[in-house]
């Protein structure tokens, strides 16, 4: 039996305002309020101007709230960045680091991804780490080393892993806003390289409670397929959460909002 329940995560990336971000939330409380079955497990991350509107807008209703990116140090003379201490001050229980994006757009490295995931756990939030493979890498049968090597220097910053609460995110580059899910082999064996190197790397028992959510353009319509796969505890989602009524429909297919 699976000691872990599924969690299901709305990355906004940057899209809605604070304005929408209210109507957002508004929207989600409607359909929370109807469900006719128990809450899961619910994270959004919106963008950072945005934060404070969905803390107040979802306060009361069990949705946690986290931040898509923090710097890996805790003060200092980095413009326009924000500390991992400064998000758990702003009520973040969680934070994305090494999404696909950061990594590709803006150049992130493994060893930075490693560095902002010691920084959250040492502020005291939820490290969400992404790691995935690009379609050339998967096509050259590397996923496996990729997959184990983002894995490895993610956690190599991370001093008593044992303790650390941590969430890993398998995301394949291709899948990602693309319209393209990965297959259910593929996702499974995705997840069960992950878990091997964290029962490796951490031990059996962090191993065993940490969540392997899968991301890679989740909708309503093929998430009721992705969630039974061996290995998946969650999901990841971007575009389809910008909808609260999609985003809730992922995560239970009979809500409505
Ligand atoms: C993401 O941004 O993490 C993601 C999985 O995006 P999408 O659902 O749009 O593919």
């Amino acid at each position: 039996v699976s000691a872990r329940s599924p969690w299901y995560v709305a990355n906004w990336k940057m899209n809605l305002t604070p304005s929408a971000a209210r109507v957002w939330c508004e929207a989600l409380r409607a359909g929370l309020d109807r469900l006719q079955e128990p809450v899961p497990e619910l994270g959004v991350a919106p963008p950072l101007i945005a934060l404070d509107t969905v803390r107040q807008a979802l306060r009361g209703s069990g949705v946690v709230i986290g931040a898509q990116n923090c710097h890996a140090e805790a003060s200092g003379a980095f413009t326009g960045e924000v500390s991992a201490e400064m998000l758990a001050d702003a009520a973040c229980r969680f934070v994305l680091v090494g999404h696909s994006e950061r990594r590709h757009l803006f150049g992130e490295n493994d060893e930075e991804v490693g560095r902002k995931a010691a920084a959250a756990v040492r502020a005291g939030i939820e490290p969400l780490i992404c790691v995935g493979e690009k379609e050339e890498q998967r096509e050259a049968g590397q996923t496996p080393e990729v997959l184990s090597r983002q894995l490895d220097r993610a956690l190599e910053y991370l001093l008593d892993l044992r303790s650390a609460d941590l969430t890993l995110a398998y995301e394949p580059v291709w899948a990602i806003g693309t319209g393209r899910v990965a297959d259910a082999s593929q996702i499974e064996e995705a997840h069960a390289i992950l878990r091997g190197k964290l029962v490796e790397i951490a031990g059996e028992k962090t191993a065993r409670t940490t969540r392997i959510l899968y991301g890679g353009s989740v909708t309503p319509q093929n998430a009721e397929k992705l969630a039974p796969i061996e290995g998946v505890d969650g999901f990841l989602i971007g575009g389809a959460s910008l909808d609260a009524a999609r985003f809730l429909q992922v995560a239970c297919p009979r809500a409505r909002c």
